[in-house]
Parts: C-alpha cells; sequence; structure tokens
C-alpha cells in the first residue's frame, strides 16, 4: 500500500512506532485529528470515495483492549495493532463494522497488548490461542508497520499459548527466518482466481497464496487453510472444482500434513451493497434474490437450500481430492 495521507492522533507520536511511521511517511501531509474512531472529513465523504479513502492512513491509540470469547479456531478474539484494511473485497466484514470509514488504521501501543497477551498467556493453566487478526489483515498490515515480525519475536518466548491470524497476502518474506518457536498459526484465504480477480480487489493472487501458505509451512509455522468466503456466483461449482483441483495439486506434501480448513459462506449486507454500487459500478452484483435471504440488521446470507447444496457438494470435493485434510468446520 502506498498512502496519500495520514491521519493522525497527536498522542501517537508519543510511541516509539509512531515515531517510525513519522519518519517513513514525512513526505505525506499528516493531518491532526481528535479520535481515529470518528474523522468527521471523511465520514461525511459520499460513497463513491470508498476506494480513494482506502489509500488514507489513520494513525492512533487503541483504548479498549478487551478480549472476546470465541469457540472457533481461537479462544479470545484479541483487539490488536490495526483494524480496517487497505484492500477492497466487496464482502468485506469490516464494512459492517465501520462502513466506508474501512481503511487502514494502525494503533501504536503495541507494547501494551503484547503485555496483555503475554500476561494473559502466562495466568492461564492451560494453552490459549489467541485470533489477534479479525480486525484487519496482519500480513498486509505488517508491510508498512512490520508489527509481525516484532510480535512473532516477542511471543515466541512465552512458555504457552499461540497466537493466530489469517490472511490473503502472500507477503511472508520476513516471516521465515524467524524463530516462532511453533507459536504462530497462519491461515490462508483461498477462493477460484476467478472470485479473486473480480471480487477481491488489491489482494494476492492464488497462486502466490498457495506458494506462501507452502514456504511458511516450511519453515515451521503452524497452517490452516480457510475456503472463504464462499461465494455463489452462476458458475460455482466449476470454480470451487478447478480450486479444489488446484489445491490437491500445488499445496505440498508437508503442507497437507498438517492443514486443516474452515469453510465460511459469504454474509452481504446492505451497506455493502449501497457502497459498492457507488463505489464500483462495474463489479459483479453480489447479491442473489433467488439464492439469498435477509438475517438481521440488514444483512444477507444464502437461503438454507442453496447452503446445503453447496456444502454437500464441496465437501465430497474436498473427499475426494484432500481427503486427509480435516474439515474444523462450516458456518
Ligand atoms: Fe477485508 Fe480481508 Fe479483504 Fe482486507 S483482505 S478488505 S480485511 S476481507
Amino acid at each position: 500500500m502506498v498512502p496519500d495521507k495520514i491521519f493522525y492522533e497527536p498522542a501517537a507520536l508519543d510511541y516509539k512506532l509512531g515515531q517510525k511511521l513519522k519518519t517513513k511517511f514525512e513526505h505525506l501531509p499528516w493531518i491532526p485529528i481528535e479520535s481515529h474512531n470518528n474523522i468527521e472529513a471523511l465520514r461525511q465523504n459520499e460513497n463513491r470515495e470508498f476506494a480513494r479513502m482506502k489509500r488514507h492512513l489513520i494513525i492512533g491509540v487503541r483504548k479498549s483492549l478487551t478480549y472476546t470469547p470465541n469457540q472457533k479456531v481461537s479462544d479470545y478474539l484479541v483487539p490488536y495493532t490495526s483494524s480496517g484494511c487497505s484492500a477492497m473485497c466487496l464482502y468485506c466484514y469490516l464494512v459492517c463494522n465501520y462502513n466506508k470509514c474501512s481503511y487502514l488504521r494502525l494503533f501504536v501501543n503495541r507494547e501494551q497488548m503484547m503485555e496483555k497477551l503475554l500476561k494473559t498467556a502466562r495466568n492461564s493453566e492451560k494453552d490459549l490461542v489467541f485470533e489477534i487478526g479479525s480486525n484487519s489483515d496482519l500480513v498486509l498490515e505488517n508491510t508498512i508497520t512490520g508489527n509481525l515480525e516484532w510480535t512473532i519475536e516477542r511471543f515466541s518466548l512465552s512458555e504457552r499459548s499461540f497466537l493466530t491470524f489469517p490472511t490473503k497476502f502472500d507477503h511472508i518474506d520476513s516471516l521465515l527466518p524467524l524463530n516462532h518457536r511453533g507459536r504462530i498459526i497462519m491461515r490462508m484465504s483461498m477462493n477460484p482466481q476467478e472470485i479473486i480477480q473480480k471480487v477481491e480487489f488489491g489482494t494476492s493472487s492464488l497462486h502466490a497464496r498457495i506458494e506462501a501458505l507452502n514456504r511458511m509451512g516450511d519453515a515451521g509455522y503452524k497452517i490452516g487453510m480457510l475456503i472463504a468466503p464462499i461465494v455463489l456466483v452462476d458458475n460455482w461449482q466449476t470454480l470451487y472444482a478447478q480450486l479444489i483441483d488446484e489445491l490437491a495439486n500445488s499445496l505440498s506434501e508437508t503442507t497437507k500434513k498438517q492443514l486443516f480448513i474452515e469453510m465460511i459462506f459469504m454474509t452481504y449486507s446492505y451497506v455493502h451493497r449501497a457502497i459498492n454500487v457507488e463505489a464500483f459500478p462495474n463489479a459483479v452484483e453480489l447479491y442473489d434474490k433467488s439464492l439469498m435471504t435477509g438475517r438481521g440488521k440488514g444483512k444477507y446470507c444464502y437461503r438454507p437450500e442453496a447452503r446445503t447444496e453447496a456444502e454437500q457438494f464441496l465437501r465430497e470435493q474436498l473427499e475426494q481430492k484432500l481427503k486427509n485434510v480435516p474439515i474444523i468446520y462450516v458456518v
């Protein structure tokens, strides 16, 4: 990401990372703000400004460090060093929280966040898994801040527990030589290349994601894979069958041995539709009335019969082609 301007809370400059970013981006305009949560000038922009706003970088201090219990691949969702993202997936879950203001916000008080992680790990009687990437894509964020390297080096000194994060990016070179001591679980999100191209704007290609996952596995990291979100476009059977073929052919044996799969169907919303129609007028329409139904608060999900058919299809494909890789949940 190449930002065009920085909006910052002045207090962020009291932190080392704030200073580092100030130096890195000194050639850009820096605009002081009261709070990263409410930048009036940006909130008032039209939806069609969405892509332009994604080039802004917001720098602040994270106030709430409250963990949310979780039951999927982690014990807790942890608010971490960023929220929002500079990529532009048409269905991005962050749009539900931040609406058109889902640009990338960086939080510079990482020492405080790390201290809480280490303390919680230390005080627990069992190994915990902390999901640190539920609000952002940390591999992408790392290309700006180096936060993932910083995190892995520090957290891996912990005698207990694990960190996990999902990603759609292949920028993992700087992570490979780190001494992670098996405490990090990276989960790569996969989709057919046609869906990546038409829906997941600004993310890495399927080929690059597969390669990155193999390399992380070879470097001894724990690894997982999401088939997510499953998007039921017209030719979905063909696309997902091809995806699973490609995964079966290109994932290394080392990767396959330790992999697990999460499958997540796409959730869409009224807000996504309103933004996408103005910001990306030529993009594919993800709302399909015949396949979707309302799910509270302006959200849409696939109707049960469509989901069941697709889930059965995907399970059969995976059983044929990636037989020994466990599916740990489907939602
Ligand atoms: Fe949202 Fe993830 Fe896409 Fe970024 S990469 S826009 S966080 S779905």
